[in-house]
């Protein structure tokens, strides 16, 4: 199946609420060239120096999510685009963030990672870490920036129940933070979901999913044989 035909495949069965943001990491321009040929315009990259890059390179009108860990000397290169920056965890990070769009006359919206996956190496913030970061006083001056909602990634796992409870805890502190009604931030994106587990995270509330290997085909594995070099 080709690109265009994924995409379409996927896009036809997505309720209309949902955003699909389309995972282009590792893939080259023309991969998402051919995606936009069909009229697709967002995508989202983890890496800050490869969404740079890219969107240099591609025609303006990309809508560019930044989905990855994010490295806080970095922000300043994306701050001139992005448009939406979904896993922030921190609040020395969005001080950073909010800094970094005004120099750029910018409001940049934003999205808090909450960790649900029962692994270590995945990041993210307690549902308690996520209101007291709202409710603090520095938090309240951040007037660059625009909290829309929050993400969060699943275990990777084929057990379909624990997907399920995941993505359920989700939306549940996705509920309660709605109801704070906090300065700055008005939550309307979940964004949850990828490949193999967005059909589960779409029955549990979701409305924005991040699909990479679905639509561009599988990505050649990273992993760095030879560290020292
Ligand atoms: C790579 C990635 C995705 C997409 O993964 P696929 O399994 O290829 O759909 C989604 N979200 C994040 C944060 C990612 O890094």
């Amino acid at each position: 199946m080709s690109i265009s035909g994924n995409l379409l495949n996927i896009k036809n069965k997505l309720p209309s609420n949902v955003t699909l943001v389309a995972v282009s990491k590792t893939k080259p321009s023309s991969d998402i060239l051919e995606a936009y040929a069909s009229g697709h315009r967002i995508f989202g990259e983890n890496k800050i120096q490869e969404l740079v890059g890219k969107y240099e390179e591609l025609p303006k009108d990309i809508e560019w999510h930044m989905i990855g860990h994010i490295q806080r000397n970095k922000v300043k290169y994306m701050a001139p685009f992005v448009n939406l920056i979904h896993a922030v965890d921190s609040l020395r990070l969005l001080k950073e963030i909010n800094k970094q769009a005004l120099k750029n006359n910018r409001i940049i919206s934003c999205l808090l990672q909450i960790k649900i996956a029962s692994e270590e190496t995945k990041f993210g913030l307690t549902e308690v870490e996520v209101s007291d970061l709202l409710a603090s006083e520095e938090f309240k001056f951040f007037q660059n920036i625009k909290i829309e909602g929050l993400m969060g990634m699943a275990t990777f796992t084929h057990n379909q129940e624990q997907l399920k409870k995941e993505f359920s805890l989700l939306k549940k502190i996705y509920d309660n933070v709605c109801k704070l009604n906090t300065a700055n931030c008005q939550l309307n994106t979940l964004s949850m979901g990828m490949s193999d587990d967005y059909p589960i995270a779409l029955e549990n509330g979701s409305n924005m999913i991040r699909v990479g290997s679905s639509i561009f085909g599988k990505r050649a594995c990273s992993i760095n044989l030879n560290p020292t070099s």
